[in-house]
């Protein structure tokens, strides 16, 4: 029994002693409420009672005839003096009537019947009569002795004496005895032994309950409060020493349960020791790469910072690090190829900083990093900068696969920005977000400035939601050519937000590069999405009234695919304006594939399965996988304006240019460029073969009167914009 402890051992020695009196002194009480004992004595007893009785059916009868045979011989004692052996012959008095009558007073014998043979006449009979019947043999006539009669109610007792039993008298006498005393005898008989019955089965059991109590009872008692200690308490049940012999059964069950029970509660101590381990473990560290998490991170920082005092104080870096562009990477290469690469990321990092610094994954894409600042580790800034170049330095080998990994790095420092460890890690969040905002592969140190930053965009949202129950949102059309014939071919809807302030033109254009982020992180995007579609195709479908050949673009950006049904918008937008599907066109940007393919997938599907074009918009810039390409329902490909605001002097845009209409060609899609401000970006897409236009050269956005105007005024010539 290993896992019982040397102390827990005197323990339960004391414990076995108290536990053993108490059992002891308990049993003496309890053995007499025990049903078990009682039942057990029950059956002893009455099979005592039962074998007893049986007994005594048998020795009633017993002393019944030995009493019978008392009195016969009473009685033949009591005739034999009065025979006249000499009186024989017919007319002979066989016995005086005195001596007769003396006797019948005096002794039990009531009457007498005196007969020569014993087939033959009766010479006398005295007294009360006596009679016996005679049997004969039908075949040979002899006659046989016939038994004495011993009346029903026990009364009297008529008795054959033969010549020979009165010693030689010359007759047969017939007495009738009185055997009322008899049966008194017999029922005193049974009094006496039922009395000693009961007292013997009194006795048995009393001993049997004792010798139950001690051998059974209080063992089984002992084992029922082991049981009890060890349901109450299993981890740690505090049962005594077994005092009982465990060389006998009940004893050697007591030891056999007691070794279950010490065994039980080992395992479930080992078992919760375990479990709390475990919960330990998946509390305070990530599963995948086995570094600490936010959590046991920010334990840290306030562990470090409780240390920190006026003698000593304590400064700490605190370095927030995004992968960038890894959500890509795992939804294009799968999760496999993700966590790989996180768990290589994170034993890079581990193992590239130095013992004092405490590196964790904080978010999925997410490291924390904190590290004492001193004059030889420089400043916080200067550690950022090793981190980004251990992730730089050398691409990721990943299943035989190099990945170059870029991050984005947010710097905070205790307590220079902010004596809250919490605040400072918020910080380096905030100085995170900046980083990613700013191009990301970038490291930003906090500033209070970001904090303004932050209270503007909350602004904003404020001033969103009044801009949309005040109508200061507009939508502008610009319009959109076939290259080659220079026809109008429709028009893409951007919205505007026009914001009234005191300045003299009476309010200021906002960019939807500036609210557009606002409302799809607030969800606002969803109300304002549904009015830039419903308003879109009311215009487009008075085009269509008008009869012109032109269609509508309208961008969708992703919160729309996810937080709202775009597919039920848009069906509903249509049947109600009327609009042909295939005059409209939604725009979205690779963006929307990141977040969950299928899902993405299966809306486009859904989308185009109503008639509606699809385009991708600022096509080249995101993360594109080709193979997802292939399994988009998409009609065009929009390329991005940088490329072609830089086709003319940077070789690399107008490859990549060049590439994307090639790419679309090869994939049946039109290739849309926009940007175009010159008549030199429309040569060069002309040469291209680029199919469709769009840009200052030909419009910018304009409200839809102006947009009209300008349609209806529009040669079809590309030479009038020059
Ligand atoms: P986008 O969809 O790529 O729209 C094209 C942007 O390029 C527009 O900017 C447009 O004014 C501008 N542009 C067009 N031609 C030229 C040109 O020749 N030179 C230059 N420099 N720029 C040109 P805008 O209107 O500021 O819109 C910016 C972005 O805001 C849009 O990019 C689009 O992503 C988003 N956006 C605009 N309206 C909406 C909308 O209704 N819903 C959603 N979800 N996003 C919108
Ligand atoms: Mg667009
Ligand atoms: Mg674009």
């Amino acid at each position: 029994m290993s896992w019982a402890g040397s102390k827990e051992r005197t323990a339960t020695k004391k414990d076995a002693a108290i536990t053993r009196r108490s059992a002891i002194s308990g049993s003496s009480t309890q053995i007499w409420k025990s049903r078990l004992s009682w039942r057990i004595t029950l059956a002893v007893f009455l099979t005592i009672l039962t074998v007893q009785i049986g007994i005594m059916s048998v020795t009633i009868e017993n002393s019944r005839q030995s009493q019978l045979s008392q009195l016969t011989e009473e009685g033949r004692a009591a005739i034999v003096p009065l025979i006249h052996k000499n009186r024989v012959g017919t007319g002979v008095v066989p016995f005086e009537d005195e001596k007769v009558t003396e006797l019948t007073n005096l002794t039990r014998v009531q009457g007498l019947a005196v007969y020569t043979t014993l087939d033959g006449l009766m010479l006398r009979s005295y007294g009360q009569p006596a009679i016996i019947g005679v049997e004969r043999d039908q075949t040979t006539g002899a006659i046989s002795l016939p038994n004495n009669y011993y009346s029903t109610d026990g009364s009297f007792y008529d008795v054959l004496f033969t010549p020979k039993m009165l010693g030689g008298a010359p007759y047969y006498v017939i007495a009738k005895l009185d055997s009322t005393h008899v049966e008194k005898g017999v029922n005193d008989y049974i009094e006496q032994t039922i009395l000693i019955m009961l007292l013997m089965s009194a006795f048995v059991t009393t001993v049997l309950m004792i010798a139950l109590g001690h051998w059974l009872l209080e063992p089984i008692l002992f084992m029922r409060d082991n049981l009890i200690r060890a349901s109450d308490n299993p981890e740690n049940p505090k049962i005594p020493d077994s005092p009982f012999d465990p060389n006998d059964e009940i004893g050697g069950s007591i030891e056999i349960a007691q070794n279950l029970i010490r065994q039980n509660a080992h395992n479930i101590r080992q078992i919760k020791s375990a479990a709390q381990d475990q919960i330990h473990k998946l509390a305070y560290y990530d599963t995948l790469t086995g570094l600490p998490n936010r959590i046991m991170f920010l334990q840290t920082l306030n562990d470090k910072a409780r240390n920190s005092d006026s003698e000593s104080p304590v400064r700490f870096a605190v370095i927030a690090l995004d992968l960038d562009h890894f959500k890509d990477v795992n939804d294009s290469m799968g999760h496999n190829i993700g966590d790989a690469i996180l768990r290589a990321v994170g034993k890079r990092l581990r193992s590239s900083m130095p013992e004092s610094a405490v590196v964790a994954r904080s978010g999925e894409d997410e490291f924390a990093i904190t590290m004492p600042l001193s004059r030889e580790t420089g400043q916080a800034k200067d550690i950022a900068e090793r981190v980004a170049n251990v992730i730089r330095a050398e691409p990721f080998k990943v299943f035989n696969e190099n990945f170059q990994i870029r991050s984005s790095i947010g710097v905070a420092t205790f307590p220079d920005d902010g004596t809250d460890p919490d605040q400072v890690l918020k910080n380096a969040d905030i100085a995170l977000n900046r980083a990613k905002e700013e191009g990301r592969d970038t490291i930003k140190e906090y500033s209070e400035d970001f904090d303004r930053a932050v209270q503007q965009r909350f602004q904003m949202l404020r001033d969103l939601r009044d801009a949309m129950e005040q109508d200061q949102l507009l939508l502008f059309f610009q319009p959109q050519f076939d290259l080659k014939s220079g026809r109008i071919i429709g028009a893409e809807a951007l919205i505007r937000w026009w914001k009234p302030d005191n300045s003299k033109e009476g309010g200021h254009f906002i960019s939807p590069a500036d609210f557009i982020p606002i409302a799809e992180q607030s969800g606002l995007i969803v109300p304002i999405g549904e009015w830039v579609l419903q308003t879109a195709c009311n215009a487009a479908a008075k085009w269509q009234q008008e009869g012109r050949d032109m269609r509508i673009a309208v961008n969708v950006s992703g919160a729309q695919f996810y937080k709202s049904d775009i597919v039920a918008l848009t069906d509903k937008i249509l049947r109600e304006t009327g609009l042909e599907p295939r005059r409209l066109e939604l725009e979205v940007t690779e963006s929307v594939f990141m977040e969950d393919v299928s899902h993405a997938i299966q809306t486009l599907q859904n989308l185009h399965g109503l008639g509606v074009e699809i385009a991708i918009d600022d096509f080249g810039t995101g993360y594109s996988s080709l193979s997802y390409l292939r399994q988009f329902p998409i009609d065009r490909l929009k390329i991005d304006q940088s490329f072609i605001r830089n086709a003319l002097n940077n070789p690399d845009d107008a490859a990549i240019a060049r590439t994307i209409v090639r790419l679309g060609h090869s994939l049946n899609l039109k290739v849309i460029a926009e940007g175009v401000e010159t008549s030199e970006h429309e040569a060069f897409l002309l040469a291209e073969e680029c199919d469709e236009v769009q840009g200052f050269r030909y419009s910018k956005p304009v409200n839809i009167d102006d947009f009209n105007a300008f349609a209806a005024g529009y040669n079809g010539d590309f030479s009038s914009f020059n």
